[in-house]
């Protein structure tokens, strides 16, 4: 699997800020590099490279360890490639606890070498970094999990309770073809599990202040994608016509893109404000857009969770410049607070009126999970071993994952990918980004945190 060699000066020792052969990396590395080096591109719509190379490599390394994976997802087709999901159960040692489910997806977004540094697919080690497309967005969780099974296993030890652990396909594209078509096809393969853990959370970010925190996910947005029609008469663009569906749309486009909403806090992030103004000194009187300004590189990801938003994305009218259509149409990806949908609905149609037909092209509900319990007591004690001095904070992701496919199985999603980084990287900043890259010591500090939080909960 290793084609990248580098030079090492004789007798000198291996350190991140030198250069490292393939073979002198820590296993969770070499896993993360190899899985990057598969080409899983998923385009959206069906289209993806597919990911049957990394699950082979996966369900592989799954049996060497003694535990007999299950390959299964849609087959090959006139389509496309077969978009296989690997999931097997790792026995604990207490077997009438519930099962974990652990999670991550195999796929990940498509990466355009002419604007990297390096080759998007090479598993390149430079400066301390692992490089390459997933790196962050997940085949590093991917290496956590495995390099966790690997050394359990060499060493005698089980997590406490049985992990199913799962693998996805498709998660870039919704999961059409991943997590939903495993929940909705074999949900026997996962069902009796309660609570699972995966994607997006879990990294540090550093406030102002020196004080360090862990942002652990307990909840996501909705989103909803709508399609507007409007109608109108069609005609010469020459006549004087009060009937015109393209203006008819960039009015109601318009008036949904410069609408702002309101700031709406829900449980989490109320949480969230609440401990991350005492954590940065603030006094009770700083607004919640003052006390996110102290999350670091989060403060972006986070502004877009104290609001629904709406951004138009596409508008499809006309086909001459002399001739006024028949109808416009346009989409809107909406993202609503969790319990919000029908609120931002009738928002929506406050907006733009009854001229405009409004049809759902798809629909995810968001949700949140407490704060509190057994899961979030496990995290935070790991936490507290690996690195003293942080805090641990509740958030709410702005977009989806595969949680919202499982969520239908009665499975309570967390993202917790144990991840320590510097201030001045910005890990948030990193997902489907240009030059996408992990530490090498976080890879390390996040395999070390997940055992024991296996060991524990
Ligand atoms: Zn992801």
């Amino acid at each position: 699997m290793s084609h990248l060699v580098m030079q090492q000066p004789a007798g000198v020792q291996p350190g991140y800020d030198e250069p490292m052969t393939d073979a002198s990396l820590p296993l969770v590395a070499r896993i993360v590099q190899d899985l990057i080096r598969f080409d899983t591109s998923n385009f959206g719509g069906g289209k993806a490279r597919g990911e049957q190379p990394a699950a082979d490599y996966i369900a592989e390394f799954l049996r060497e360890q003694g535990l007999e994976p299950v390959v299964i997802g849609p087959p090959a087709s006139v389509d496309g490639p077969a978009r296989p999901s690997v999931i097997a159960r790792w026995a604990g040692s207490d077997s009438s606890l519930p099962p974990l489910l652990l999670h991550g997806h195999t796929d990940v977004v498509p990466a355009d070498p002419t604007h990297w540094s390096v080759d998007p697919f090479g598993g390149v080690i430079k400066d301390g970094y692992l490089w390459g497309r997933g790196s962050v967005d997940m085949k590093n969780m991917l290496g956590l999990i495995l390099a966790n099974l690997h050394d359990f296993t060499a060493h005698g030890i089980r997590p406490r309770r049985d992990v199913i652990l799962a693998f996805f396909a498709d998660e870039e594209a919704g999961g059409p073809q991943g997590a939903q078509w495993v929940v909705r096809h074999h949900p026997e393969l996962l069902a009796d599990a309660k609570v699972a853990i995966s994607e997006v959370g879990g990294y540090s970010v550093q406030l102002p202040n020196g004080r360090r925190a862990y942002l652990v996910q307990t909840g996501e947005k909705g989103h909803t994608w709508i399609r507007l029609h409007a109608s109108g008469t069609a005609g010469h663009a020459s006549a004087w016509n009060r009937d015109n569906p393209v203006t008819k749309i960039a009015r109601a486009v318009a008036a949904i893109g410069a609408y702002e909403w309101p700031i709406e806090l829900t449980e989490t992030t109320r949480t969230l404000l609440d401990r991350l103004r005492d954590l940065a000194d603030l006094p009770e009187s700083a607004s919640p857009e003052e006390v996110l300004a102290q999350a670091g590189h989060a403060t972006a990801f986070l502004s877009a969770t104290i609001r629904n938003t709406s951004n138009p994305t596409v508008i499809d009218a006309g086909y001459a410049q002399n001739v006024i259509p028949a109808s416009a149409e346009a989409k809107i990806d909406l993202r609503p607070l969790p319990g919000r949908e029908d609120e931002v609905f009738a928002k929506l149609r406050e907006l733009i009126g009854d001229e405009i037909d409004i049809e759902i092209i798809e629909q995810g509900i968001g949700y949140e999970s407490p704060f509190a319990g057994e899961v979030i007591e496990a995290i935070t004690k790991t936490l507290a071993e690996h690195d003293p001095e942080a805090a641990v904070l509740p958030y709410l992701l702005n977009a989806g994952t595969d949680n919202v496919s499982l969520s239908q199985l009665g499975i309570t999603g967390y993202g917790w990918v144990p991840t320590k980084v510097d201030a001045d990287f910005d890990f948030p900043g990193s997902y489907h980004a240009v030059d996408e890259r992990i530490p090498l010591s976080a890879l390390e500090f996040g395999q070390a945190a997940l055992g024991d939080f296996l060991r524990r909960f």
